[in-house]
């Protein structure tokens, strides 16, 4: 299959996925929740997957594509941007919980699995295997505690956001989402397949290279788990997610609106 092939496919089923929209009390128009997302390839084989078992990237947990599936060829990657209309309603709504976030984020998960269901289906259709390692009961996630107790870690088979990166399609924040021409807004996907599917490159050789460093997700994280100069404190970030959604029943997020890379990678526009 060639990568043109993949991407037909991949916009076949998103364009078929039913339920992108979500409706607010009160408002009569639904609101689409995710944009057609960005794809990326990377070999399965490509020497960066070992580097990720570094414990200072990801750890000893992390699995090679190839551990998950003899003949492992290729690894996906997707980003999902959530959709203008949904970010800029976001922005505006300043409440500890923003209902619009609690609507399109607490519906994205069902959303990405329908989607995933049916690429999966049409691959395995091509005979086309695929592993979905996000998805796999087996999935390890060990916690590391990190600077005194002060932070922790997180040791895991597998990550989306390390295969973004793999795949070329982002590098990370200090908020330690990753950051996409789309933005960051967004959330994320990926499988190991294989068919052997043409690598995209990787336009950046720094892990935080398309990060402008501005402070700005720092001074929008109303749980102080992001220092002015720093990555995001997974533990604070933890503490302050778990209160709302005790006291709101919904999602902070704060951090992935209102900043300058919410929708594009301004270091990359800027280095351009
Ligand atoms: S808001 Fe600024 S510092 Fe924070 S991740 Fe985005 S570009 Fe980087
Ligand atoms: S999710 Fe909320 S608490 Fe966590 S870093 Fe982002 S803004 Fe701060």
């Amino acid at each position: 299959m060639t990568n043109e092939r993949f991407l037909e496919l991949v916009s076949e089923c998103f364009a078929a996925l039913e339920d992108n929209a979500v409706s607010l009390p009160g408002e009569k128009k639904p609101l689409q929740v995710l944009d057609t997302p960005l794809t990326g390839f990377a070999a399965a084989e490509d020497p960066i997957f070992e580097q990720f078992r570094d414990p200072e990237i990801i750890g000893p947990e992390f699995r090679l594509p190839t551990d998950y599936m003899s003949g492992a060829k290729s690894v996906v990657a997707f980003f999902f941007p959530f959709t203008e209309e949904v970010r800029s309603r976001v922005c505006k709504e300043e409440e500890p919980s923003s209902p619009t976030w609690n609507a399109a984020y607490g519906g994205n998960f069902k959303l990405v699995d329908e989607f995933l269901d049916a690429l999966v289906s049409r691959l395995t259709e091509e005979g086309i295997a695929v592993f979905q390692p996000n998805r796999d009961p087996g999935m390890v996630r060990v916690q590391v505690p990190v600077s005194g107790g002060e932070d922790v870690h997180y040791s895991v088979s597998w990550s989306n956001r390390h295969a973004i990166y793999a795949a070329g399609l982002g590098t990370f924040g200090m908020h330690r989402h990753i950051i996409t021409e789309k933005g960051c807004c967004g959330t994320t996907a990926s499988f190991i397949t294989d068919v052997e599917l043409r690598p995209t490159e990787r336009k950046y050789s720094d892990v935080y290279e398309w990060c402008l460093r501005c402070g700005e997700c720092s001074a929008r994280c109303p749980g102080g788990a992001i220092p002015p100069d720093g990555l995001r404190n997974l533990k604070k970030c933890s503490a302050h997610g778990g209160a709302v959604r005790e006291t709101y029943g919904g999602f902070c997020g704060k951090c992935l609106t209102k900043i300058p890379c919410e929708g594009c990678a301004p270091a990359k526009a800027r280095s351009n």
